[in-house]
């Protein structure tokens, strides 16, 4: 693509560089110097434009989504992030629109002390990829598969922000700035992630909505649960702008929260608090796992709740 090259050679200019990266961009693949007693955790998300984020969405916050969706992936491996590439292909090479996008992209990857150390640069319709990489002292990775009957199950921060924001943008009603905040800035959970080493048994980061990605570690570990739906912790805002039913549906059924979910023995319960209290990041047991398939959904008074749909499926009327 024409230009392609200055467009590389803005992306090198910037990119910070960890002592591991014996080579980085510039070369035809990048070296990396893999420490022993690891495992390389290894993750790779696209964002394509309308999809994933509403049209219109910032290049700054386009960039920091995209680099914080992988690190989610990371954080619920419990996996220090080290190492992304970023696949780009662009309409036209426009040096703002990079330059913004960097502002985003580079500013979490700092926070992280991730280095970004290759990619590939096409031109299309608006599109990016990134692959991280994680390391993990050998066996030490949270798996879905982890889960036992009688466990807890966990989620970080607040739950339905990032939906609500999405909503109130489809309605093009009155949109608070909070929840879209959460939309466009997800925070992935990084720190409590590599906290969680050795005291969960599973894990999983919140894509698609708390009922389809706490299912998938239900099924990888062959078990089922219980959700008290009173029990999930709702942020200030979305309480002030959407009542308990839509709040649950939002909470359930909405991605894009980004926080972790995690399932631990009762006996760990002290030291994942005390862990999270450490980071400042309030979790709350939601439910428990039980020996019985599938996931029940339970409202404070115990009746049965059935939300209208499980997860966000892509290009089934899901995000705009
Ligand atoms: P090749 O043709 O050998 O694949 P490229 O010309 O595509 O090499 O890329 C040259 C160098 O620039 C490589 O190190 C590649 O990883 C890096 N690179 C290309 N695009 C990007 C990008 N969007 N972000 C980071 N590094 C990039
Ligand atoms: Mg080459």
């Amino acid at each position: 693509m024409p230009g392609e090259f200055a467009l590389i050679d803005r992306i090198r200019a910037r990119a910070a560089r960890r002592d591991d990266v014996v080579r980085g961009i510039g070369d035809d693949a990048a070296v990396l110097a893999a420490p022993a007693g690891h495992e390389l955790i290894v993750t790779c998300d696209t964002l394509v434009a309308g999809v994933h984020f509403p049209d219109g969405t910032g290049p700054a916050d386009v960039g920091y989504k995209t680099l914080a969706v992988n690190l989610s992936d990371l954080a619920a491996m419990a996996a220090a992030p080290a190492w992304c590439t970023l696949a780009l292909t662009l309409p036209e090479g426009d040096d703002a629109w990079l330059d913004a996008f960097l502002d985003g992209f580079l500013e979490l990857a700092d926070e992280h002390g991730v280095s970004l150390v290759g990619g590939d640069t096409t031109r299309g319709p608006l599109a990016i990829t990134v692959t991280a990489l994680g390391l993990v002292p050998t066996g030490q990775a949270l798996l879905r598969s982890g889960a036992r009957a009688g466990e807890d199950i966990w989620v970080t921060g607040t739950l339905g922000d990032a939906a609500g924001g999405l909503a109130q943008w489809r309605q093009r009603g009155p949109a608070s700035a909070k929840l879209r905040y959460r939309l466009d800035r997800p925070t992935p959970r990084v720190q409590a992630g590599l906290a969680l080493r050795g005291l969960a048994s599973a894990a999983v980061d919140l894509s698609d909505g708390l009922a389809a990605d706490l299912g998938h570690v239900l099924a990888a570990s062959g078990v089922g649960a219980r959700l008290d739906l009173g029990r999930l912790p709702s942020s200030r805002t979305l309480a002030d702008h959407f009542e308990e039913n839509r709040r649950w549906e939002l909470q359930l059924t909405g991605g894009d929260d980004y926080e972790l979910c995690f399932t631990a023995p009762a006996a760990n319960a002290l030291a994942i608090e005390q862990a999270m209290a450490a980071l400042e990041l309030p979790a709350t047991v939601v439910g428990q796992v039980e020996a019985e398939p599938g996931l029940r959904l339970l409202t404070p008074e115990g009746g049965a709740w059935s939300p209208p749909a499980t997860g966000y499926q892509h290009f089934e009327g899901g995000h705009a």
